[in-house]
């Protein structure tokens, strides 16, 4: 059976044409290529266009680590002109997770301004949002539940299970990297999440922990099935029931046709 990873940075892999023939390889069916400005938009669009297999899923944002509403008209402008591209805007959301963000007013009112212009837009496209929420997950849900977006998953979801909770109540997804395997709040969260609203991912090139060996390794997309075999340790369920769940959720999520 094949497998999808719903959220991998092509554009910052080192050697692309190794990881996505690694995939492949793999068994990997599907990447969610997301975003986190307009030059990494941009990328993501060529690379799409480019790669026939594994199917290349497109979403185009700006992360709330590289706000900047000066850049927001023109990533607005790209996503609107290659919506027909598109599975989803993001990676969107809002990051106050250090100290010198928190004591930043400016900073933070310029992520909530950026970030609320791409759910509208992803409202207005009927879109999925690709949320990163980080320190400030509450905000985040009631943010995206005033715009009115319909679809939206909290990536790598590892916040409080209240939030949790409301999140699942508004058919909203949460997503889970290969950290599940050993972070206390990752597998805290995924333990109350429902499967059916759940999604696995790498968000490669991030290093994670081999839970065996101790080792860091730097992810790309093959290492979903990492996520999927913690997942399942976690949730104690069957594997291939537990994957023909989860690529029905990114199938239907994103609109990835077999
Ligand atoms: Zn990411």
């Amino acid at each position: 059976m094949t497998i999808i990873d719903t959220h991998a940075h092509l554009d910052h892999l080192e050697n692309l044409d190794q990881a996505l023939k690694n995939a492949v390889e793999a068994g990997v069916e599907a990447i969610v290529a997301v975003s986190m400005d307009l030059n990494s938009c941009r990328k993501n669009l060529e690379i799409k266009k480019k790669i026939r297999q594994p199917r290349i899923a497109l979403g185009m944002g700006m992360h709330p680590s590289e706000a900047n509403r000066q850049d927001v008209g023109a990533c607005l402008d790209l996503i609107r002109a290659n919506a027909k591209e598109l599975s989803a805007v993001g990676e969107i959301g809002l990051d106050f997770w250090y100290k010198w963000v928190r004591k930043d007013q400016a900073k933070k009112d310029e992520q909530r301004e950026v970030f609320r212009a791409f759910l509208e837009t992803a409202k207005e496209l009927d879109l999925p949002a690709v949320i990163h929420a980080r320190g400030v997950w509450r905000e985040c849900l009631e943010t995206a539940q005033s715009v009115g977006v319909r679809k939206a998953v909290f990536h790598w979801y590892s916040g409080p299970v209240d939030v949790l909770n409301d999140i699942v109540k508004q058919g909203y997804f949460v997503s889970t990297t290969p950290s599940v395997a050993y972070s206390p709040q990752s597998r805290e969260a995924i333990t109350s999440a429902p499967i059916e609203q759940t999604l696995i991912e790498t968000d490669c090139p991030v290093h994670f922990k081999d839970p065996e060996t101790e080792q860091e390794y730097q992810a790309e997309p093959r290492d979903v099935a990492r996520t999927l075999k913690a997942y399942c340790a976690l949730k104690q369920m069957d594997e291939d029931k537990v994957l023909a769940i989860l690529n029905k959720n990114a199938r239907e999520f994103f609109g990835i046709k077999v």
